[in-house]
């Protein structure tokens, strides 16, 4: 095996690069950062054990097995490893590849693979298809028929998973993504024109959140673009194997966003942050290069870019509370945004913020994760509703709508006496009209 015959027993389309696996030397700093480790002790489990079965496949020393398999989709692709590497391993993108690999190796049957083209082919990449999707939702809520299912024991005769789906609803409004228009003007002396990428679950879970990231954008002095067109960022097509479909949604985004003349391309979604800045990564050897640099030279987590400009305070009102702040993977271990968020909420007037252990450590949401791994994902949350407990902060404030469904929906079972808010929920409250 050379790194110029890197497949191995690996499928040839979309294969973990050998280069990435053979960096390894097995030195276990990742192991302590990683909460499936934690939880099950098994090193297969770890970082270093998941690359380990990688690269055993790709030195044909191993086929692609169940257990492969299951290791891809038992990662939380949180990338904690990555940050804790010395050796810049990327154990969790390296599972992210294997389940393209392992939908080859064992696709599903007729009806599963039906299901799954229907979620990840046709309705993530239509904002129609998705706001159609939500509305017997709505519906479920605004009728009560969720206030008698939520107070009568039906839930219990359901799946853990479809138990926690439901516990997790916030409350729906219609979609921001048509109420929002097309330019909103910048207050007062203005600083620069951005375009906002608005993410599938702000503008169907949580439309309040992006209204005030547009709302503080524009009180900051920019003019913030939103194109209704943009489409899904494909961070659920690379978390469930379909590089294919992200790769095609990625094109149309950069497309799409390259044709508007603005400084930055802001979002306040750390996992639709993460998916823009890897566009370059998937597309590299399809796209033009130049082009795949200049789009990425443009995007934005909303701290990060609040941060570079410097937060205009002038004029804020006083938010008088104390905060803890958890960090979401694709925020502090994807993008490597760690302070960021932490100096906005420090020039909140009147924000106290106080500081929880292991704050980069995962909430337990990770997409899907949090649903197909309910007993794991609950252990996990609860190590982190306790650090966030300790702290006795009234607000538990983060920056990923995941981890925000995810807390938010902790907080309620346990009877948690703490607020969840995304970051631009908390800078707005300091914004006056
Ligand atoms: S993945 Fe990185 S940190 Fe973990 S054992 Fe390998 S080299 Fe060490
Ligand atoms: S990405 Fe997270 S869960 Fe996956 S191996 Fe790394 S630390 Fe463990």
């Amino acid at each position: 095996m050379s790194a110029s015959d890197p497949k191995g027993n690996f499928k040839p389309q979309d294969a973990p690069r050998y280069d990435d696996v053979l960096q390894c030397m097995r030195c276990g700093f990742c192991l302590p950062t990683c909460p499936t480790y934690a939880l099950t002790g098994r090193e297969r489990s770890s970082p270093r054990g998941r690359v380990a079965l990688a690269r055993a496949v790709a030195e044909e020393k191993l086929e692609f097995t169940e257990a492969v398999k299951e290791e891809a989709f038992f990662c939380l692709d949180c990338r904690a490893c990555t940050t804790a590497c010395p050796s810049g391993v990327r154990a969790g993108e390296v599972m992210e590849i294997c389940r393209s690999q392992a939908h080859a190796f064992y696709p599903l049957g007729k009806a599963g693979k039906a299901f799954r083209e229907f979620i990840l082919r046709k309705m993530l990449p239509s904002p129609e298809l998705m706001e159609t999707s939500m509305l017997p939702t709505r519906l479920y809520q605004r009728l009560g028929i969720q206030w008698l299912v939520r107070h009568s024991k039906v839930l219990k005769l359901a799946p853990e998973w479809m138990a926690k789906a439901e516990g997790m609803l916030p409350d729906l409004e219609k979609p921001l993504r048509t109420q929002l228009p097309e330019v909103v003007p910048a207050r007062g002396e203005k600083r620069g024109r951005v375009a906002f990428f608005l993410g599938c679950v702000m503008t169907l879970m949580y439309p309040g959140v992006s209204r005030q990231t547009v709302r503080v954008l524009a009180h900051q002095g920019f003019d913030v673009v939103t194109p209704a067109q943009a489409k899904c960022c494909g961070a659920p097509h690379l978390s469930e194997g379909d590089r294919e479909t992200a790769r095609s949604l990625a094109r149309f985004n950069i497309d799409l966003f390259l044709s508007h003349d603005v400084d930055a391309i802001v979002t306040d979604c750390a996992g639709c942050g993460a998916a823009l800045k890897e566009y370059e990564e998937i597309l590299e050897e399809i796209e033009d290069h130049d082009r795949l640099a200049l789009f990425r030279s443009k995007i934005r987590d909303i701290s990060e870019f609040l941060a570079e400009k410097g937060l205009r305070t002038e004029g804020m009102r006083q938010v008088k509370t104390t905060v803890t702040y958890h960090e979401p993977c694709h925020l502090c271990h994807a993008q490597g945004i760690s302070s960021q968020p932490r100096e906005i909420l420090r020039r909140i007037p009147g924000v106290e913020l106080r500081e929880m252990s292991e704050s980069s450590w995962c909430c337990g949401s990770a997409a899907t994760w949090g649903l197909k791994y309910s007993e794991e994902s609950r252990q996990v949350l609860e190590r982190k509703l306790g650090n966030a407990r300790q702290t006795g902060a009234e607000i538990l404030v983060t920056a990923n709508p995941g981890c925000q469904l995810q807390l938010a929906w902790g907080v309620r079972e346990t009877g948690q006496k703490q607020e969840v808010l995304h970051l631009m929920e908390l800078l707005g409250r300091a914004i006056p009209d």
